[in-house]
């Protein structure tokens, strides 16, 4: 395009859980769709250096990027909507700032100085903020900020962003703020306090928005669009509302409609005047707003009570669905409640069952009787990473006959323990970002399922595990009708199970749902949906 890499800050305020990611996620997808290279990155406020080690129930889902970065789920959304990878530096956390600057000062490098928030943290802040933009690869970052603006932790970031804006060319930045613009049913009012308030602070910390999104569940009507306009000092026609949509993926059109993508061109006096081409994403959306057919899908895991927990996962649903022409019904079955004796019942009805990633040994027996059933009543199953190991283990025992069979995270003194850790892993005792992280090349056998659903020998795919297959029992296993359908040419560690004499039965030990989108569906979600509809 031939100008400078131009800067968007998205911040929030009044709630949180505002989705900021999908407003992000929405104007990179205008961006890109008017031909602007985009990247997305978001900073988060916490202390820990990822989420990797954090609980699925204090932050959801831990995406995966190629590169092997344990990241906030957004980043998930970002690739969903733009269909580019991301990578480590798309995902920036307040003590991964943190640890760069004491790492430095104990290294010296600060030369006596004083080491302190400003400037230390916060160029640091920036150093990052720039990064993706000083490759040359983009013509927009998009930056979003994450927490609510008048917290304590994000402070650091918002002076960061002050500094950029400050700093960079006149026009080569702007700041884009999500609010919540609540609606008083007893009063019958939509109340614009809370998004003056929170404007305010963000005025006060040195930010002016350019723009102000308002998450409403109610049309703010001109009146109230003016108000906010003239009260938070930014132009008439820079408040646009976001009404809460029928789906995620809808929210790039209702931005297009509510002109964001060409007020921010304006903004930073990009002269591009094209019209976003979104033919396929259209596609995708009306395919998804009218399915033929319904398919009931069991998601059996331990974390089933929060939805972000497996939230590429639930989306590689509604792509697949859409691919299928079918809604995808999914139902969320918590795997410790699952026993011999209740799993008929509790997988009644059910197309498919899909047994989820995890960690630890809650819950795992109950993944193993999920499994058996759907072994023997020849219902379509896909495992993924956990669920496949435990599709070894019940094979291992209910079909090879060894009783005590497991994996040595559920039972380490198993006398066969088909599923254990990697070698590295043994000698590994700090937990955060030591797993088998990232995209690994895997070749499919030809001639099986799997080689047919991706249609194609080599592929590659991410990974996040400590664990794995057995190759010691390779041969019981071959023996016994598990084929090894899918293994690493470099390591011939095995990634992919599957069985030859069940409608479909695919166990995975990667992550499929990490590269699933609208756009490109993922073959084995497509696949299993597809099995799960005859
Ligand atoms: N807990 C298993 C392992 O570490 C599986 C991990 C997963 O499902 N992501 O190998």
């Amino acid at each position: 395009m031939g100008h400078r890499t131009k800067y968007v800050f998205i911040t929030g305020g009044v709630v949180s859980s505002l989705g900021k990611g999908i407003i992000a996620a929405s104007l990179g997808k205008l961006l890109q769709a008017r031909g602007l290279r985009v990247t997305i990155q978001k900073f988060d406020p916490y202390i820990n250096i990822d989420p990797g080690t954090l609980n699925p129930y204090e932050h959801g889902e831990c995406f995966v990027t190629d590169d092997g970065a344990e990241t906030d789920l957004d980043l998930g959304h970002y690739e969903r909507f733009l269909g580019v990878p991301t990578s480590q530096a798309n995902n920036v956390t307040t003590g991964r700032i943190y640890y760069t600057v004491i790492t430095r000062e104990r290294e010296g490098a600060y030369l006596g100085k004083t080491v302190q928030i400003v400037p230390h943290i916060t160029d640091e802040i920036k150093r990052r903020m720039l990064r993706l933009g000083q490759s040359g690869d983009y013509d927009i970052v998009i930056t979003e900020v994450g927490g609510t603006v008048g917290d304590m932790e994000s402070q650091p970031f918002i002076e960061a962003v002050r500094q950029l804006q400050w700093e960079q060319p006149e026009g080569d930045c702007m700041c884009i703020h999500l609010t919540l613009v609540p609606y008083l049913s007893a009063a019958k009012e939509i109340k614009t306090k809370p998004t003056q308030h929170s404007v305010q602070m963000l005025q006060h910390a040195g930010v002016m928005p350019d723009v102000i999104v308002c998450r409403t569940e109610h049309p703010l009507g001109e009146d109230l669009r003016r108000k906010i306009a003239l009260f938070c000092n930014v132009k008439p026609g820079h408040v646009i509302e976001s009404q809460d949509a029928w789906s995620i993926y809808q929210v790039p059109l209702n931005m297009h409609a509510e002109h964001l993508d060409e007020l921010v061109v304006r903004k930073l006096g990009i002269e591009n005047f094209n019209a976003p081409d979104l033919g396929r994403w259209k596609d995708f959306l009306d395919r998804l707003q009218n399915p033929k057919k319904t398919v009931d899908i069991a998601l059996v895991g331990k974390y089933v009570a929060l939805q972000d927990a497996y939230k590429s996962i639930q989306e590689s649903f509604v792509h697949a669905g859409a691919a299928c022409g079918c809604k995808v019904k999914v139902h969320s079955l918590l795997s410790d409640d699952i026993t011999a004796d209740n799993v008929a019942a509790k997988l009644e009805g059910m197309d498919g069952v899909l047994v989820a990633p995890g960690f630890g040994e809650r819950g795992l027996e109950g993944k193993i009787h999920a499994i058996h059933y759907t072994r023997e009543k020849g219902i379509p199953f896909l495992g993924i990473c956990l669920g496949m190991q435990m599709c070894v283990v019940e094979y291992a025992r209910n079909v090879l006959g060894w009783a005590d069979a497991s994996s040595t995270e559920l039972n380490p003194n198993t006398t066969h323990p088909v599923i254990d850790l990697m070698e590295e892993q043994k000698k590994t005792t700090a937990k955060g970002g030591t797993m088998r992280l990232g995209a690994y090349a895997c070749r499919l056998k030809p001639g099986t399922l799997a080689h047919k659903i991706y249609g194609t020998a080599d592929i590659r795919e991410r990974h996040r595990h400590r664990y794995e297959f057995n190759e010691k029992y390779a041969d019981d296993f071959a023996q016994g009708g598990l084929v090894a359908s899918g293994t690493n040419p470099d390591t011939g560690l095995v990634e992919v199970v599957e069985l030859p004499n069940h409608p479909f039965f695919v166990g995975v030990q990667f992550h499929p749902e990490y590269k699933s989108t609208p756009e490109r569906p993922h073959p084995l979600f497509v696949a299993f949906v597809k099995a799960a509809l005859k």
